[in-house]
């Protein structure tokens, strides 16, 4: 069956839609509001991994993990990437974890997601959310500083 057939209004949207096919609401209602992909990143020389800091984007709040401009981002941030369904694929700096990409992936939701735990706060006793976890990247004297807080291993999907 084509990706582009998948309806089926028995089933959640996330189950029964594709990315594609999501409205506006639908997609933002997605983000668990993790912060990982708001992670200053750096790039292994010798391997070519990219590797996250525990430094995060300077309008990140790092207590709620909310985009503290996000509608004018691009003002503020203008290399802020907008995830879309046409890019989600590509962007393979994104985390393992994200339900774009696990739904990109045909993983599916995890149970910790607070769609399906009805629950923000689960996002962080899953140990997913980087709430209270960040330093801002203008508390830094040189942005290649961040290279110090390279971050714990963030390469899981969150699982289940
Ligand atoms: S990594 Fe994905 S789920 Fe987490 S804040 Fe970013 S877009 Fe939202
Ligand atoms: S501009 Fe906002 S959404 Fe973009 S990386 Fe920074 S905090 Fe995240």
């Amino acid at each position: 069956m084509s990706p582009q057939t998948l309806e089926n209004p028995s089933r959640p949207f996330w189950e029964s839609k594709t990315l594609s096919q999501m409205t506006g609401a639908e997609w933002e209602s997605l983000c668990d509001g993790c912060g990982r992909c708001c992670l200053i990143r750096f790039e292994d020389e010798d391997s070519g991994d990219i590797i996250p800091t525990t430094v995060a984007c300077k309008l990140l709040d790092g207590e709620t993990c909310q985009c503290t401009r996000y509608k004018h981002r691009k003002r503020y941030v203008p290399d802020c990437i907008k995830l879309t369904p046409h890019n989600v694929g590509e962007l393979q700096w994104m985390p393992k974890s994200c339900a774009y990409r696990r739904i990109h992936e045909g993983k599916g939701l995890a149970s910790w997601h607070p769609l399906i735990s009805g629950d923000p706060n689960s996002v962080v006793a899953a140990g997913i959310s980087m709430k209270g976890l960040t330093i801002s990247e203008d508390e830094l004297d040189q942005p290649e500083d961040a290279i110090a807080y390279e971050a714990p291993d963030l390469s899981g999907d969150g699982g289940d």
